[in-house]
């Protein structure tokens, strides 16, 4: 027994299984991962450990009422099969999506549900990751042994969101709900409902609420950019017509997106302006010309700033247009029994308030983290290609990116451990860790993101906990699709960042 063991002499040890794989989450990252494997490493074994009693991540987690992908579902949707439906999906459809990746792969059998990761801990003599696991349904202790780590485990903590600490929150007499943590059987007919936030969740639970609702009010600090559309796309409707191929409509609908997508950025940085004025037109042609726009639509910062929240066919607005909802822009000086007083004196009185205020991030799952005895101090890291780390051997990130679809990322992420492998394979290896070389030593090392570029809250409040970057490849952070599209797959493995034993 070494020093670190979590058993104690009186317990006996738990069985050990060893895979060469282990992927952390059965998420869209997670399952991607394990498709990839399957195709690109036929002969590693894996296992997925997934602390929830099914698949689906993020869109096992939120059950609140419309729960819809911001991103179109051609991009989000994984490069190898094909998406068939409307852009914007439902959670519901999003899990029958990957429900059948995980049927067509035959990958069930590799999952492990209600396993929960506690510690990981690596050893260099034994060269490999010993994992100790809590099945939360039985409570039994596990211990998984893996030579490669692949973390899948999302940004967020799933048990419960983020949900400041305002003043008089006991006072209030109705329910305060998370919409991470939604009551199966909340009850919300005809009453007044104010939904604090206005991000993409508030977006999407305001017009899903309102018909049943009495009314809804959006409070918010600070305005969003929305974009408004139709749930098409033209494109693929048009390519379909023409009985087009679905993997074929698959991929040039993809590139399309992006390429749209990369306009949209290139535009709202050099004409800031034009796109402000575009994102309001499609506002007004719901609400009308004569709504006025500021101050609850006309955010301060340059756009893209924010993941621009997409409202499909509109219907956050034409909620408000229909006068089952409105918005108030404000700052919130206390609860009171009856609703939220606010600082401008008006009081907005709320049978239920929904705190629409995002998540808790999650560095590495919420495991203890251990190298060689010594506890992993993450943020003291530099990432390599935003997805592993110096001083952390066998192991791989995925961190998808903020404005384009998450899973983009996941599927380089995946192609690039399997060559990674792959590599090792051929060399010997049995580690792979990547290090600071001599010519970096030198470099200038910043923060994860950085703040002028990408600054939601989330991130704001948990930078200090996040790796860093340097300021050159590897050791950057784009944050950029079309970027790591062309250099992760011609990245060199031997270019002396990563170590290889
Ligand atoms: C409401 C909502 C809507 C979103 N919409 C979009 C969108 O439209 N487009 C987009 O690009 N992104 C979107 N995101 C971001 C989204 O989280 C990611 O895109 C994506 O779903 C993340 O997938 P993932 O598999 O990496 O992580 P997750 O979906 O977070 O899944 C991680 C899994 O790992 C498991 N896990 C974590 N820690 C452990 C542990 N210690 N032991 C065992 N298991 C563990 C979790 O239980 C979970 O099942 C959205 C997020 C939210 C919350």
């Amino acid at each position: 027994m070494t020093d670190t063991d979590t058993t104690t002499l009186s317990e006996p040890t738990p069985p050990v299984e060893h895979v060469d794989v282990l992927i952390v989450g059965a998420g869209i990252s997670g399952i991607g991962g394990a498709y990839h494997l399957r195709q690109q490493c036929p002969d590693k074994t894996f296992t997925i450990l997934e602390t929830m009693d099914g698949f689906g991540g993020t869109w096992r987690t939120h059950t609140y009422p419309g729960i819809r992908s911001d991103s179109d579902l051609y991009t989000f949707g994984y490069r190898f099969k094909p998406w068939t439906g409307a852009p914007i999906a439902t959670a519901e459809k999003i899990l029958t999506y990957m429900g059948e990746v995980i049927d067509e792969h035959d990958l069930d059998r590799h999952i492990r549900y209600n396993h929960t990761i506690e510690r990981a801990e690596w050893s260099a003599d034994e060269q490999r990751w010993t994992l100790s696991v809590t099945r939360t349904d039985t409570d039994e202790r596990l211990r998984f042994t893996c030579d490669f780590l692949w973390m899948c485990q999302g940004y967020y903590r799933h048990a419960e969101g983020y949900t400041p600490t305002w003043d008089g929150m006991d006072r209030f007499t109705g329910p305060i709900v998370h919409p991470q943590t939604w009551p199966d059987d909340l009850d919300y007919a005809g009453k007044r409902v104010v939904v604090i936030g206005s991000g993409a969740t508030a977006a999407t639970i305001i017009p899903a609420m309102a018909a049943e609702a009495g009314h809804i009010t959006m409070l918010q600090r600070s305005p969003t950019y929305f974009a408004t559309g139709r749930n098409a796309n033209e494109l693929a409707d048009t390519l379909r017509e023409l009985e087009i191929d679905e993997t074929w409509i698959h991929e040039i609908v993809r590139r399309k997106i992006l390429f749209d997508q990369s306009q949209i950025t290139t535009m709202s940085a050099q004409h800031p302006d034009l796109v402000k004025a575009e994102l309001a037109n499609g506002i007004k042609e719901i609400l009308g010309e004569d709504y006025p726009l500021d101050p609850d639509f006309t955010p301060t910062y340059r756009p893209w700033r924010q993941r621009i929240a997409f409202v499909p066919d509109g219907d956050l607005f034409h909620a408000i247009a229909d006068g089952k909802a409105s918005v108030v822009t404000d700052q919130i000086e206390t609860f009171t029994e009856t609703g939220v007083q606010l600082t401008s004196g008006e009081h907005l009185d709320a049978d239920l308030i929904i705190t629409a205020t995002g998540f808790n991030l999650s560095v590495l799952g919420d495991i203890e983290f251990v190298i060689d005895g010594e506890p992993l101090d993450f943020s003291r890291t530099v990432g390599y290609r935003a997805m592993m780390f110096t001083g952390v051997p066998n192991m791989a990130w995925v961190f998808g990116y903020f404005r384009a679809s998450w899973t983009l990322r996941a599927d380089l992420v995946a192609d690039f451990v399997c060559r990674l492998l792959t590599h090792m394979d051929e060399l010997g290896a049995r580690t792979v860790v990547p290090e600071l070389r001599p010519d970096d030593a030198d470099m200038a090392i910043g923060p994860w993101v950085d703040d002028d570029n990408f600054n939601p809250g989330y991130l704001m409040r948990s930078l200090h906990l996040l790796p860093r970057q340097g300021d050159r490849q590897p050791w950057l952070h784009t944050q950029d699709y079309m970027t790591d599209k062309d250099e992760l797959p011609a990245a060199d493995l031997d270019d002396g960042a990563l170590v290889f034993k």
